[in-house]
């Protein structure tokens, strides 16, 4: 008998598909793009990919078809049906929002504000919670896309829908309101017991995943500064938590400072260091974390 393989349902095409491939590569797994549309082998582990519309993901982990998937949370909180997959973590990319829009005229002043009016969605479950939630009575016009029209064929006076710019809804004369989901990619595993076989290579697996997310958005800041200054410094650093500091050949009153910030460096951030008496700051990528 065949020795049993992880499988890993991922979008085939679309908005998360290439990102998904990117980030399972940065993970160490190694994908061979062979003729089978559906799967792919990993060359360097007992791994497949399956390949699927994302729509399909949920339900293909939920059942245990599939051990983990990689889909927006958007899809994954709007399966109702069967068994919920687990989401393990978030993964950095593919980010939007789940906002209700609607025209530049319509008066938004909180969810009450939806009261008896017809909101057009493809999120229908979402914003059924939503209006639950906050016991608002609203119709809900559920359509498979192009919800951005609907206010101007007037199917509804409002719009629940993703945006990540806002340009859709800029040119469709509608503007965003109220945010009632953040979405981004996530790993989804299936809620069921994994074979005793495969667990130490989905613990790993996972580690990997969580050392590629952090490192993403890690920075590594190495810097020179005036001892007395210290809690100055570590205060500015953003997302750091206690810097190494070593002491300076020959110099008593300063350091070396490194630390690993978790969130995004930014010129202004060195400034503040610099007007903090920092000097031969450097700002480096983290490739790996664990
Ligand atoms: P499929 O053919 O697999 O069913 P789809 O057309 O339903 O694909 P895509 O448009 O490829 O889906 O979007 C996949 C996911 O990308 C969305 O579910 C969402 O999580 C994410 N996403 C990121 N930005 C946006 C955006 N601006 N609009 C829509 N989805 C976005
Ligand atoms: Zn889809």
């Amino acid at each position: 008998m065949s020795s049993p393989r992880l499988r890993i349902a991922v979008q085939k095409s679309g908005r998360l598909a290439d990102k998904s491939l990117e980030f399972i590569e940065a993970a160490g797994l190694r994908i061979v793009k062979g003729a089978n549309e559906l799967l792919y082998r990993i060359e360097n582990a007992p791994i497949d990919l399956l390949r699927v519309r994302d729509d399909d993901i949920p339900t293909f982990v939920g059942d245990g078809v599939a051990d983990f998937g990689i889909v927006g949370r958007n899809v994954l909180e709007e399966r109702v049906e069967g068994e919920k997959p687990i989401e393990v973590m978030a993964l950095g990319f593919g980010r939007c929002d789940l906002r209700i829009a609607a025209p530049k005229d319509f008066m938004y002043d909180g969810p009450q504000s939806l009261a008896g009016e017809r909101i057009a969605t493809s999120y229908p479950n979402i914003l059924r919670r939503f209006l639950k939630k906050n016991d608002v009575k609203a119709e809900i016009v559920t359509m498979r896309g192009a919800v951005e029209v609907a206010p101007r064929l007037k199917l509804a006076r409002a719009i629940c829908d993703l945006v990540s710019t806002g340009a859709t809804l800029e040119t469709n004369g509608l503007a965003a309101t109220e945010t009632i989901l953040e979405s981004e990619a996530v790993l989804i595993q299936c809620r069921g017991p994994l074979s005793p076989d495969l667990r130490p290579l989905a613990d790993s697996i996972i580690a990997r995943m969580r050392g590629v997310s952090a490192s993403r958005g890690a920075k590594y800041v190495m810097m020179n500064a005036p001892r007395v200054r210290l809690p100055e410094i570590t205060e500015i650093l953003p997302g750091a938590g206690a810097p190494t500091v070593t002491p300076l050949a020959g110099r008593d009153d300063a350091v070396a400072v490194h630390a690993v910030c978790q969130e995004s460096v930014f010129w202004e951030t060195l400034e503040k260091l610099k007007s903090a008496g920092a000097s031969a700051i450097l700002v480096l990528p983290i490739e790996k974390m664990m």
